[in-house]
């Protein structure tokens, strides 16, 4: 599972400034991601990027074309894809726990979800931080809050946009090695929007590289390096 088929996707978005022009977003994107393989998207700011995965986790719609997830068109968000975003989207008003629990759509957490969070919680290293809200986390924290947020359904695809992109060096890192980590352990499809090519190339089994102005895919490059 987690396979996607992406056909001749094109999005436009109308224009503010009136008399002008739509902007065209994407402008014919076709690519098929392997199941359980690791995709990095990147390309020029504005390429279409962000608005691809949001395409693939159903929050928005294409203009024109399909996105399949084996073989079942995408139309709308779904517990199979989880979505993490860059910087924090956590709500302020949750705990880290509350945070996580969202993610299996509970209101409140009942004894089964709690264990469920509870693996979650473990799984980023958050243990001792379930109480805690977002803003007295650091960055790293909020970022790991995110990650098991989105992990906590089993998605079959994991959809990361500049999940690390906030960060310093040290913390990215890190996270790198947990992201990939959970990865192998999940058996997930990821896909990771990143402006670091270095990043893109060392988490990789494949880098799509786009470009704007046309907004379309311009190389995709096998990447075989050994993991840690
Ligand atoms: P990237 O993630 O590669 O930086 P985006 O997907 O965010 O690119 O944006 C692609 C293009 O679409 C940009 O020109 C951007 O301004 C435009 N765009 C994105 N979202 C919207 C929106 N909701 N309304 C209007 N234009 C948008
Ligand atoms: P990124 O480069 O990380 O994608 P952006 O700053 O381009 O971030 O976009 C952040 C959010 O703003 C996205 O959800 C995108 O859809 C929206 N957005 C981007 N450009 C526009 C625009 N011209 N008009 C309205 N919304 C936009």
């Amino acid at each position: 599972v987690g396979e996607i088929k992406i056909k001749d996707v094109h999005k436009s978005f109308p224009n503010t400034e009136p008399g002008k022009e739509d902007i065209v977003a994407l402008n014919g994107i076709n690519l098929e991601i392997k199941p359980g393989s690791f995709v990095s998207l990147i390309g020029p700011s504005g390429c279409g990027k962000s608005t691809l995965l949001r395409i693939i986790g159903g929050l928005d719609r294409a203009s024109e074309g399909e996105i399949y997830l084996d073989d079942k068109e995408i139309k709308k968000p779904g517990s199979d894809r989880g979505f993490a975003f860059q910087g924090s989207n956590l709500f302020p008003w949750l705990t880290v726990e509350n945070n996580i629990a969202f993610g299996l759509k509970a209101r409140h957490i009942y004894k089964k979800d709690k264990e469920e969070v509870q693996n979650f919680v473990k799984l980023v290293g958050l243990e001792g931080f379930e109480k805690s809200y977002p803003h007295q986390l650091s960055g790293g924290m909020q970022q790991r809050a995110s990650l098991a947020r989105a992990l906590v359904g089993h998605p079959a695809v994991l959809l990361l946009d500049e999940p690390l992109g906030a960060l310093d060096a040290f913390t990215r890192m890190n996270l790198q090695d947990e992201i990939l980590n959970i990865w192998k352990k999940n058996n997930m499809t990821m896909i990771m929007v990143t402006h670091d090519v270095d990043e893109a190339i060392y988490m990789s089994d494949q880098v799509v590289v786009m470009s704007a102005r046309p907004s379309k895919v311009e190389a995709i490059i096998d990447i075989d390096l050994p993991r840690p």
